[in-house]
């Protein structure tokens, strides 16, 4: 995988979760290869009744979320979830580490999902990428059309691979 920014945004995975039963909910489908793993992991996560988890409730959720080494985590620079398993991720974090090391993320990681919604975005981003182009110069011009050209290519991926909650489950 390239190298995106980091943009982790996390709250002990249960906005992400949260956000993730949801969207499957609404019909939305799924693809990567922790897709299964990812709506299994929502699904036995608990909620946080909203971004304010109390000091208590996250310390004890935690280790919930420790306990079986899964732990949802969303990038949104990436347009990713991360569906975070240790032992198989590319990343190399450390063997008692709790999250991964996104700053070293890598390509072909067996942790990455990726909604309809996040795919969408991807298609967004590659046509602002497009009209920035269309008054950039040369070499830049070239640049920022690879770029979309790479996410399209990443948001077909998804397109063609993605399965609904109830096909995966
Ligand atoms: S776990 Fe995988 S997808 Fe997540 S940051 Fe590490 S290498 Fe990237």
């Amino acid at each position: 995988m390239a190298r995106f920014g980091v943009q982790v945004s996390e709250v002990g995975g249960f906005d992400t979760a949260a956000r993730l039963r949801d969207q499957a909910a609404a019909g939305e489908r799924i693809s990567g290869p922790a897709a299964r793993r990812a709506l299994t992991t929502a699904a036995h996560t608990p909620k946080s009744e909203g971004r304010i988890v109390p000091a208590k409730f996250a310390k004890k959720a935690a280790s919930f979320l420790a306990r079986d080494g899964a732990v949802l985590f969303d990038n949104p620079g990436a347009m990713l979830i991360y569906a975070f398993k240790r032992d198989n991720a590319l990343c190399e974090p450390a063997p008692d580490a709790t999250a991964p090391r996104q700053y070293d993320c890598r390509t072909g990681c067996g942790n990455t999902v990726r909604t309809d919604t996040r795919a969408r975005l991807l298609r967004e981003r590659a046509d602002e990428l497009d009209q920035l182009a269309a008054s950039a110069p040369g070499p830049v011009n070239r640049r920022l059309k690879v770029n979309a050209h790479r996410l399209r290519d990443m948001a077909d991926t998804h397109d063609t691979t993605a399965q609904s909650a109830k096909a995966l489950t």
